[in-house]
């Protein structure tokens, strides 16, 4: 795999580096040990460093001694190469026994690991699973979703392979449509068409020691915690929307997934073939599929189709604005999508309160925040118990790697002071192309950049929680074992080495122990 080649030739760069960087490693090493001593018996979250994906284990002290609840173990675009080694280090933390494994989504940023070291993870005994319910194959039409999501999803990456212009939104897009399919990440599946996503899949729900339950939920549901966990620990499922939430508010992904629904139906929209002409010959919205612009109608828009009235000439600005950009806004609808499915956790310990939002987007965090449909443009006010639930919150993981489209900031605004966050994310150039691996940061003042961290989500959040906040791309990544050297990310200001109380940094990760 590229990524492991790229740290190998890292490491031989840097090697004359190293040896004059020793003690600091020594004193590293220290910090970490001491961390182990000091988290016995107490509440703690540990974040490893993967690169742009999750990979979060809550240890909960029990009367039968610490329990283990993994959520999410994957790494899409940037990774780093440090898989492996985490999951080794998991498996000794926890000596291959966890009490609760949660999938949050169907993407390979938060599935990937289960598919690379899904030899290792046979190994591991578990007590149960949790996954959305979007994924519960006992329901027909999650089924077929996932295979249409598949099947636009290769349509769209063969089209936009194709394009001549292959400029940074396009290579987004595609970004976006490997982390749907989980294809092209050098794993082997069992057959030839299962994607790293499906080998993850079959891996939690079919192959761990213990042959757990699977458990499908949506928020709302009352979720069966295992025995190990039960009398510790209480869960609350917030997010995603139900599958049924009656005409006022479909869930939330629901729009999309119809849109997405009809391009596996009846083909992606002829904008190739448009587009050499686009501009001797600008193509007006009658010359596309009515469903094209599904998305940007309302059904009053529907209603007054008429040529020269507004709505129409609504729908031409539309058609101008994202007539070279179809294919890119349907890639843009196979993510959002994904992330709209995921699973809103609160865990209750010992009277902390976690919160644990995968990647929920817009329309998932308006389903709890507000219990209806809201376009963010006429805000209603937050429901008490969401403010009450975000008031008082302890931990936050903070959503979707830092994007600000997962992190809305009314919720942010309602956010505890005193919580600490984490944030697993990537913006490290420690790789090759020197490129930040999501997004990019727009150099004109006047126009938002489409970084991923956003940086001034980021700094926000920072004054916001007094520097509660660590990102798991500051952690340097220095174990000669596995041949891994990475750096801290350039947005890293050494904050790592004024972590605030009860933070401390091992090899691969950061803890955080909750007081007593
Ligand atoms: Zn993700």
């Amino acid at each position: 795999m590229a990524t492991k080649k790229a740290s190998k030739k890292t490491t031989k760069k840097s090697a004359t580096k190293k040896a004059a960087r020793k003690p600091a490693k020594k004193a590293a090493k220290k910090v970490a040990t001491k961390t182990r001593a000091g988290g016995k018996g107490q509440l703690r979250v540990r974040m490893y460093r993967v690169g742009f994906g999750d990979f979060f284990l809550i240890t909960v002290p029990t009367k039968a001694g610490p329990k283990h609840i993994l959520i999410d173990c994957g790494v899409h675009a940037g990774d780093i190469g440090s898989m492996e080694a985490c999951v080794q280090d998991l498996a000794k933390e926890t000596n291959r026994k966890l009490a609760l494994v949660v999938v949050t989504h169907y993407h390979a940023d938060h599935l990937s690991g289960f598919a690379s070291q899904f030899e290792e993870f046979t190994k591991f005994e578990v007590d149960m699973v949790w996954i959305t319910n979007r994924l519960d194959p006992s329901r027909k039409d999650s089924r077929k979703f996932k295979a249409q999501i598949a099947e636009v999803a290769n349509k769209l990456q063969l089209r936009l392979g194709a394009r001549e212009n292959q400029d940074e939104a396009t290579a987004l897009a595609m970004a976006k449509l490997q982390n749907a399919t989980g294809r092209a990440f050098g794993v082997k599946g069992k057959k030839k068409k299962e994607g790293s996503n499906e080998k993850a899949l079959r891996l939690v729900t079919k192959e761990f020691g213990g042959k757990p339950p699977v458990k499908y939920y949506q928020g709302g549901q009352k979720p069966l915690l295992p025995k190990s966990l039960q009398g510790t620990i209480t869960a609350e499922l917030l997010g995603p929307a139900p599958l049924t939430s009656g005409k006022e508010f479909a869930s939330s992904d629901n729009k999309s997934a119809q849109y997405i629904m009809h391009a596996a139906d009846n083909g992606l929209p002829p904008t190739d073939t448009l587009m050499p002409f686009e501009k001797k010959w600008p193509a007006v919205a009658g010359d596309y599929n009515e469903w094209t612009f599904k998305e940007y109608r309302t059904e009053a828009d529907i209603k007054a189709r008429v040529p020269g009235t507004e709505t129409w000439l609504r729908m031409e600005k539309a058609l101008q604005d994202a007539q070279p950009d179809t294919l890119l806004a349907i890639a843009d609808a196979v993510d959002g999508t994904l992330n709209n499915q995921s699973l809103v956790i609160l865990f209750t310990c010992k009277g902390k309160k976690l919160l644990f939002v995968g990647d929920a987007q817009w329309g998932n965090w308006a389903y709890w925040l507000y219990g209806k449909k809201s376009t963010g443009q006429d805000l209603p006010t937050i429901k008490e118990r969401a403010n009450e639930i975000l008031g008082s919150i302890d931990f936050y993981k903070v959503g979707h790697h830092g994007s600000s489209n997962a992190n809305p900031i009314p919720a942010m605004a309602a956010l505890n002071p005193t919580c600490v966050s984490m944030c697993s994310t990537e913006s490290s150039d420690a790789y090759p192309g020197k490129k930040r691996p999501y997004g990019t940061i727009s150099k004109d003042p006047n126009k938002k950049g489409t970084e991923v961290p956003r940086i001034t989500l980021m700094e926000e959040m920072e004054k916001r929680t007094h520097n509660r906040l660590v990102r798991s791309d500051w952690i340097e990544l220095d174990d000669p074992k596995a041949e891994l050297e990475v750096k801290a990310s350039p947005e890293a200001k050494g904050q790592l080495k004024k972590l605030p109380p009860n933070f401390s940094k091992g090899d691969l990760y950061v803890d955080y122990v909750f007081p007593k």
